[in-house]
Order: structure tokens, then sequence, then C-alpha cells
């Protein structure tokens, strides 16, 4: 495919009117230093301050910077997948509009996507300059459960900073909060060339962060459900199934075992405790019945995936 330019800059914002100018002049001065065709596409999520006036003008000076705004705010993810779609360079660069992430990064990331031909270039805050409380150390956990539950190893999973092969973001449907994962959602669409490089991270010099502690908690539940949906989501039954039967078997034979027990005590004339006595029993009948309503759910998850959109959705390199 032919792309228009060389590089399309993707950047979501959330009040951040003190950062732009600063922020675009700084890439404009290293695309210029480069000599790179570029677009930098700024997607406003729904900014209650003076942001997406900023935009305009500097979009007015600069017929390079595009912009996007949305009603309300949707949230990252939202904004990247609408900057991806619009996204028409050869190379797509995401960064945060905070001043957080630098530029000057740019040139090399790009390098390695065309020259070394990786898919993914995420990059790797390994100085960081955050609250080390509330997110160095919480990162660090997230991550580690990151590269084992996804087997990519990464060290910084929800870099801002990232590099991609535009056909990577073009293939992969970025909702929800799942901004976090995106190098696993380009994983189980089969772009698996994914490296990191170190890069510079500053102090946030203005306004705030926009996510708090509460984003380890969803951060960890989005993480189990893209496990499962890469796993079972084209057949959920082959989970809840096999759950189901290990559960329903476990309780049938507890449950047998406790009866015939008691028959036989009964039989030989000995002292016996009556089923309904033993709390065997009622755990038996409680694995009993969690086994058939593991069944019920993976007919119902069969039946939903049946009727989905993407149930014959797969990613295709090349035909001839
Ligand atoms: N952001 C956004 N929508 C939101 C929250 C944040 O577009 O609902 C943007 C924000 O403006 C920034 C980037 O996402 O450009 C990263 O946010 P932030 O700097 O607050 O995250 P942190 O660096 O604290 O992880
Ligand atoms: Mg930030």
């Amino acid at each position: 495919m032919e792309y228009t330019k060389d590089l399309s800059i993707v950047i979501s914002l959330y009040n951040e009117e003190e950062s732009l100018h600063e922020l675009v002049k700084w890439i404009e001065d290293v695309m210029q230093k480069e000599g790179y065709t570029y677009e930098i596409i700024m997607v406003d999520d729904g900014s209650r301050d003076a942001s997406w006036k900023i935009v305009k003008e500097l979009s007015e000076k600069n017929e390079c910077v595009r912009g996007i705004s949305f009603r309300r705010n949707y949230g990252k993810s939202a904004a990247l997948y609408h900057g991806f779609k619009a996204a028409q360079g050869r190379v797509v660069v995401t960064m945060d509009a905070d001043l957080q992430d630098s530029p000057e990064e740019i040139p090399e990331m790009y390098r390695m996507v065309v020259e070394e031909g990786y898919d993914i270039v995420s990059g790797w805050k390994k100085q960081r300059f955050d609250n080390k409380l509330t997110k160095n150390i919480p990162s660090k956990l997230y991550n580690a459960t990151a590269r084992w539950v996804t087997g990519i190893k990464l060290h910084d999973m929800n870099c801002g900073l990232k590099a991609y092969r535009n056909e990577v973001v073009k293939n992969i449907e970025v909702y929800g909060e799942m901004h976090r994962y995106i190098p696993y959602l380009a994983k189980n669409a089969g772009f698996d060339k994914i490296t990191e490089k170190p890069v510079q991270h500053q102090k946030r010099k203005y306004g705030v962060s926009k996510f708090g502690l509460e984003r380890f908690v969803n951060g960890f539940l989005d993480l189990i459900s893209l496990w499962f949906l890469s796993r079972f989501g084209k057949k959920p039954m082959h989970f809840f199934g096999f759950t189901g039967i290990l559960m329903f078997l476990a309780g049938a034979v507890l449950a047998i075992w406790v009866i015939a027990e008691k028959l036989i005590q009964q039989g030989q004339g000995l002292l016996y405790r009556p089923v309904t006595e033993q709390p065997l029993f009622y755990l038996a009948l409680v694995a009993v019945i969690l086994g058939f309503q593991l069944f019920l759910a993976g007919f119902i998850c069969e039946m939903v995936s049946r009727n989905s959109a993407e149930r014959n959705c797969y990613k295709i390199r090349e035909e001839i």
C-alpha cells in the first residue's frame, strides 16, 4: 500500500491546554530536522478547557495539524480508535499530550519499524518521573502480570509513546479501556514482531494525571477479559464445558460415594450417619449444580458467539 506521509502522530488529549503549543512546536522541530512528511492528529477527548480552541489555532498555522473533537469525554481508547482510523502515515506514533513523552524518540522508533521491520516499537519509561507509591510500584506488578498472561516481554506495556506499522493500527480495534493492551490486541491479530525501546520521561509539567489508582483494578479485569477472549472467544464451550464437566463429575462421584457408604454401613447393621447430616453431601450438591450452570453458560456463550458479526473475521496477510 502507498502511504501519503511518513508519519502520523496521534495524540489523545483531555484538558491539556497549557501543553499543546509547546508540544506541537517540539514535534515540528523534530520533524523538520529529520525531513519527514507527517501529520499530527490531535484527538480532543471532550476537554472542558480551551484545548480544542488551541488545536484549531494550531491547525490554521500548520496544515499538518489535524484534529478531531469528541462531544464528551469517552476515554483514551476511544480517542486512539479515531486517531488510528484517520492515520495515513506509513508509521503511526502515539504519544501523550502532557509533555511527559519526548518527540526526540520518534526518529529512532520510526527507523526500527521501517528498517528493522518491527510491527510495534513500544516505549519503556526506564527511568520514570511519576509518584513512586501510586504509580511506579503498582506499575511494576501490573507489568509482570501482563507479561505472564500475554506472553509479550515488555517492561512497560501501557507506555503512551509507541510506534506502529500502519497496517497494525488498521487491523485492530481499540475499545473500552483496552488502550492499555494494544500490543496484546496486535499480537492476537497476528502482529507479533514487538519490541521496546527505553525512552526519556519527564515529570508532568502542567495539569494533573487523568487516571487514578482504579486503573490497576480495571486494568487487571481487562487483562482477564482479553485473555479469555483470545483463547476462548470463538469457542466458549471449550472453557465452560470443560470446567462444567469437571465440577459436575466431582460432585456426582462425591454424592454417590456418600450415599453408597451410608447404604453399606446400614446394610451391615453398623452405626451410620444419614447423608443429610454429612457436610460432604452438601458440597457435592453444590458442585453438581455449579457444574450444570457452567454448562448452561457455555451454551449461551456459544449462541452469542454464533451471532457475533466477527465469528468469521480473520486477518489476511496477502492473497494471490
Ligand atoms: N487522556 C484522554 N482521555 C482521558 C484521559 C486521558 O485523552 O479520558 C489523555 C491525556 O490527556 C494524556 C494521556 O491520555 O494526553 C495520558 O493521560 P495522563 O497523562 O493523565 O496519564 P498518566 O501519564 O498519568 O498515566
Ligand atoms: Mg501523563
